[in-house]
């Protein structure tokens, strides 16, 4: 079996698992594809509340240049949505509530690509609220197998990169898009289908 028919049957399999969950719309994306930008960076460290405030965010995640680098290390890219319908965009503790569904989806999705990746690293929407205060920056994060650093932290243009494979991100006035960034490398050996018979 070639290494693109090995790929695809990899890929068969994640689709096949993901069917379970409710995740909106994905894509499987090339890395050259994501849209490193410097503005994102601009818009975080002037609007962004969560600027230099957790570890998921800058300056703590390092500079773009850094997280390009880091992100490129990996072969492919995975990203979906989830969408939360009926939400009140005031209600501050239905919002988080209607997020960690999501980030709940994220890790389970997470799990899946580890069955078939050595290396697998997420991103998520927004600046993790794991601890209701971050330890940042006086002591080392307390979950780091757990948080999921903020995509748009990386310097990565969101909107851009769903829109570029037909993502919507719009999906109505009272339906907040969760959006997650999945990179993965390393494929796991596929069992031998004779190495039953052999033993
Ligand atoms: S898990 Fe806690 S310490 Fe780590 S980034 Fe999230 S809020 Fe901060």
């Amino acid at each position: 079996m070639d290494k693109s028919e090995t790929k695809d049957r990899v890929r068969e399999r994640i689709e096949e698992k993901i069917t379970g969950f409710p995740v909106c719309e994905y894509a499987f994306i090339r890395l050259e594809e994501i849209p490193f930008s410097e503005k994102v960076r601009y818009i975080c460290r002037t609007e962004c509340p969560r600027y230099g405030k957790s570890w998921s965010c800058p300056p703590a995640v390092g500079t773009v240049e850094e997280c390009r680098r880091r992100c490129l290390a990996f072969e492919g890219g995975f990203i979906f949505t989830t969408v939360s319908e009926g939400a009140d965009l005031e209600n501050m503790d239905a919002m988080l509530a209607m997020r960690t569904d999501h980030e709940k989806i994220t890790r389970q999705i997470v799990k899946i690509f580890r069955e078939e990746y050595e290396k697998v690293q997420a991103f998520s929407t927004e600046s993790c609220a794991i601890c209701e205060k971050c330890s940042y920056p006086d002591a080392p994060c307390r979950h780091p197998d757990h948080m999921l650093p903020s995509v748009e932290g990386q310097g990565i243009l969101v909107t851009e990169l769903a829109e570029s494979h037909d993502i919507t991100f719009l999906n109505g006035s009272d339906v907040v898009t969760w959006f997650s960034l999945i990179l993965y490398s390393g494929q796991r050996q596929e069992a031998c289908p004779d190495s039953k018979e052999s033993i």
